[in-house]
């Protein structure tokens, strides 16, 4: 046996898309995380061919194979971290219960958006109102964002959400809460997708100890109990 460092084998699905590059690279730049496996259409490969050598999946894919992937991923006892917005996150509750491995999903893998929600919902407390400006690259396919919606489930009141879809943008979100003569805007900008690779390393590295069998939210690594 090596004495050295437990190195973690991680397999991406949707490893050709956008999200999926960044993750691929940023788990080779990590000594304790070995790239054993991508999956993607565009490479040929299915998911189940690279479930055998792997511990985790990371899934940046499309809302309507992450809750597939996740089954298959559980089924066959691999931790499963999934970046993927705009599925049936109560489908994979049910999916995760009974299973051997645990399922981490996050709207969000930003910890500046994180942030963002977290003072956004303490601030819906103090101001009569809000509304959530979302902002997103065209490309992107479900509208309102997943974390605008669960931006607007933290606040307090009924918080309405604008979807922006422009060339140029990656994923920025404006939370701006009014009241007597006065505006109070949070904003959260990113400049380009390894803003969001912090947060998914955290969740590989997080995924296989964590206490429930699906636990949703990057938050709950970030401020546990
Ligand atoms: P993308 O560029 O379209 O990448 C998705 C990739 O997954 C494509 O290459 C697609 O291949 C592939 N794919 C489709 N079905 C698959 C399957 N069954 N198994 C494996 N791969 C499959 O999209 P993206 O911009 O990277 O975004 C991916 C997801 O991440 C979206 O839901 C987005 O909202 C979400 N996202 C989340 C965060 C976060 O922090 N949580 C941040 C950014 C984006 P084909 O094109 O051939 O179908």
């Amino acid at each position: 046996m090596s004495g050295g460092p437990r190195v973690t084998r991680v397999a991406v699905a949707g490893a050709a898309g956008r999200m999926g590059q960044a993750v691929c690279a940023a788990v080779e730049g990590a000594d304790d995380l070995d790239l054993t496996g991508r999956a993607d259409p565009a490479l040929g490969v299915a998911l189940d061919a690279v479930l055998e050598d792997c511990d985790v999946v990371v899934d940046f894919t499309q809302p309507h194979t992450a809750l597939e992937n996740a089954r298959t991923a559980l089924a066959a006892g691999r931790h499963v971290v999934i970046g993927t917005t705009g599925f049936d996150v109560d489908a994979l509750r049910a999916a995760a219960q009974g299973a051997s491995a645990n399922a981490f999903v996050a709207p969000n893998f930003a910890i500046g958006a994180v942030l963002l929600m977290r003072f956004a919902a303490e601030a819906s407390r103090h101001m009569a109102g809000a509304e959530i400006v979302e902002y997103h690259h065209p490309a992107k396919l479900d509208a309102p964002s997943g974390t605008a919606k669960r931006t607007a489930e933290l606040m307090e009141g009924d918080v309405p959400i604008h979807s922006v879809r422009l060339p140029g943008l990656v994923a920025d979100q404006d939370v701006i809460l009014g009241d007597v003569a006065q505006t109070l805007t949070l904003r959260h900008v990113t400049t380009d997708r390894t803003s969001f690779m912090p947060g998914v390393l955290l969740a590989v590295r997080a995924v296989a100890d964590l206490p429930d069998r699906l636990t949703v939210g990057l938050e709950r690594l970030l401020w546990p109990g």
